[in-house]
């Protein structure tokens, strides 16, 4: 299957090289919303969906917080909408969208795909849409309120690479799986893409820097590890499940790539 690699929401955070960039705290150190466009049997599969065309159109769908930490770019050439028209495609041929997860800077572009089956764990799709008070800021209403046809899927299916493994989609040959990963949200999960190498792994905000997952053991910056400790909602199983990708790499690495939602560096690597 052929797969596009997309950003759609370039971030501009001040960090500079504690939150992965260069330089002194106040320097920006960018950050990308790294979406899977892919062509399978069945039609065009999106993986999130980054900022959609509504966040554009009103930038408080997003929040105040979120837009004073991250200060997105929003550019209407990223949103996936626009970018899945200047491949050449209909709107209606991204007949599937699975989300990694719910939260804000991954779900914005649901509304621009009408046509589109939304796949998200069940655990997730509940959380949406009966969060805590700790969960109220991530999820958005008007950005879920509107999709006509979700498929929220349940913990089942075969093991991947000692992985719970749920099959995401009809009409991929098992080619598109659901990889539960819970930790950052109660129901995050990795998307796994049958690719011509292998596989390749999607996992979403289960990590954030590429120095996570290093075969030879790493650490995220010390601003990344402060914010994916602030905005996890079950620790232990963000830890774990982290520990157990850094294994996946270091075994199977010449058979699995790893990617994650924000990392620029992964993307270029994935576009080169
Ligand atoms: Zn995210």
């Amino acid at each position: 299957m052929r797969v596009h690699h997309l950003n759609c929401g370039s971030m501009c955070p001040r960090g500079g090289r504690l939150a992965g960039g260069k330089g002194l705290p106040w320097a920006i150190a960018p950050m990308c919303c790294h979406c899977l466009l892919i062509e399978a049997e069945d039609g065009l599969v999106l993986v999130d969906t980054g900022l959609g065309v509504e966040d554009l159109a009103d930038p408080k769908r997003l929040g105040l917080l979120f837009r004073a930490l991250t200060r997105p770019r929003l550019e209407m050439a990223e949103t996936a909408l626009r970018q899945v028209a200047d491949l050449g495609f209909r709107i209606d041929d991204v007949r599937h969208i699975v989300s990694t997860h719910l939260d804000l800077d991954h779900a914005g572009g649901l509304t621009d795909f009408p046509a589109a089956t939304v796949h998200v764990h069940a655990a997730e799709l509940s959380a949406a849409k009966q969060p805590t008070w700790r969960e109220r800021a991530r999820y958005r209403r008007a950005q879920l309120e509107a999709v006509r046809r979700w498929d929220a899927i349940e913990v089942g299916g075969d093991r991947w690479f000692g992985f719970m493994s749920v099959r995401a989609l009809s009409g991929t040959r098992d080619d598109v799986l659901l990889i539960p990963l819970a930790g950052h949200t109660r129901g995050h999960c990795g998307v796994a893409v049958r690719i011509a190498s292998g596989w390749l792994l999607h996992c979403g905000d289960a990590y954030f820097h590429h120095s996570e997952v290093a075969p030879k053991g790493g650490r995220a910056p010390a601003g990344i590890r402060a914010f994916e400790w602030l905005a996890d909602i079950d620790r232990a199983a963000r830890l774990m499940n982290q520990k157990r990708l850094t294994e996946l790499a270091l075994k199977h690495g010449h058979e699995v790539r790893l990617v994650s939602s924000h990392d620029p560096a992964e993307l270029a690597a994935c576009r080169a």
